[in-house]
């Protein structure tokens, strides 16, 4: 059983398809990235996986339910989406990774938020800096980190690297891989070449709405 399968779904918003007839599986612990021309269907595909927008035709399942039995909220707890722009709240670092615990009733598991930290290359000292202070690499790094906290199945990454410089992108892209080897899906969109052929074992393009190709890397 495919962990996502997209059986000819359709996206419509008003007259405009903005995804048409998609069909493809993706299969627990792949390493995809889509790669496609700007408003190509990108986010969109990724939008749907996740349940932030319903298909208008066709249908999509994960782990082998559609997902319009699915309660949306456990959903998102197994399909992580990580935007561009990193949405960090309150003040302090600690505050953003606190929530995921605070909504689930439970202590914050400082072993966890340690292991993530470094795995991102950021110390245990950290949690009490001002979110005001934080570079945009270290946002996005937290942001990443407030997903990881509950070991989501599959995680969406919307052009996360792209206002990030070199360093920061190399941090982010060996932690992905790290996670992806744990078992985690990683489904990641990208507009950089290099960057969709490095870690991934397979490359989906997307043109004008449908899928042009779906290549094996490894
Ligand atoms: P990509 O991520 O490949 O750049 P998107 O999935 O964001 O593409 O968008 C594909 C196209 O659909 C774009 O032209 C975008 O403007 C349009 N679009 C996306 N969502 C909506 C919506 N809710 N209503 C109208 N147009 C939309
Ligand atoms: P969109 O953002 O594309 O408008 P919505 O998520 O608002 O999509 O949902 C579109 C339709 O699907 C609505 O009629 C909504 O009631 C229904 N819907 C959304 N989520 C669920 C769900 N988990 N189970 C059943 N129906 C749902």
């Amino acid at each position: 059983m495919s962990q996502i399968e997209f059986q000819h779904v359709t996206y419509q918003a008003g007259e405009k398809a903005i995804l048409r007839d998609i069909s493809v599986q993706i299969d627990a612990g792949d390493y995809i990235s889509i790669v496609g021309p700007s408003g190509s269907g990108k986010s969109t595909f990724l939008k749907l996986c996740c349940h932030l927008i319903s298909p208008t035709e066709g249908i999509l399942l994960v782990n082998g339910t559609n997902i319009m039995q699915q309660n949306p909220i456990e959903l998102r707890k197994k399909i992580g989406y990580c935007f561009q722009t990193p949405l960090l709240f309150g003040d302090t670092i600690e505050e953003n990774l606190n929530y995921p615990y605070l909504i689930r009733n439970q202590k914050m598991d400082s072993d966890r938020i340690n292991m993530l930290l470094s795995r991102f290359n950021m110390g245990p000292d950290c949690l009490n800096q001002n979110i005001k202070n934080l570079s945009g690499g270290e946002k996005q790094r937290i942001a990443l980190i407030r997903i990881l906290l509950f070991k989501p199945e599959v995680l969406l990454l919307d052009e996360i690297t792209s206002a990030l410089d070199i360093d920061n992108t190399e941090i982010v892209e060996k932690a992905i891989q790290i996670l992806n080897g744990e078992g985690i899906t990683i489904l990641w969109v990208t507009h950089n070449p290099a960057q969709s052929r490095k870690y991934a074992d397979k490359l989906l393009t997307i043109d004008n709405g449908q899928i042009k190709s779906l290549e094996m890397l490894k």
